[in-house]
């Protein structure tokens, strides 16, 4: 497939949806004392994000996020949504408990 059709196939893609792709090339790990560093495949770029104590929604110090986050708490670039699957995976491994669930949502 040429360039110019992958890109024509790319735009077909919400530009969430491409966040949420390009968060496939992330890798994640804890950070200390607390957070998490998520650092491109490539390993040219680190970032640390944390959980905001008032919103509740994971920030990351990444230009995408410092620019489109400002207006919009609830945006999510790759860094997050990384994270995001980082924080999932550990919970269910570590946390969940099917009992709790039942007795939340009942
Ligand atoms: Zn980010």
């Amino acid at each position: 497939m040429s360039s110019k059709k992958q890109a024509i196939e790319m735009r077909k893609f919400t530009a969430a949806e491409q966040r949420a792709a390009k968060a496939e090339r992330v890798s994640v790990s804890e950070a200390e004392p607390y957070g998490w560093v998520a650092e491109s495949k490539a390993g040219k770029e680190t970032y640390i994000l944390y959980s905001s104590p008032f919103t509740k929604r994971l920030v990351c110090t990444c230009a995408d996020y410092i620019y489109r986050g400002k207006d919009d708490p609830a945006y999510e670039c790759k860094h997050v949504t990384a994270v995001l699957k980082f924080i999932a995976r550990w919970y269910l491994a570590n946390e969940y408990d099917p009992i709790r669930q039942v007795c939340k949502n009942s």
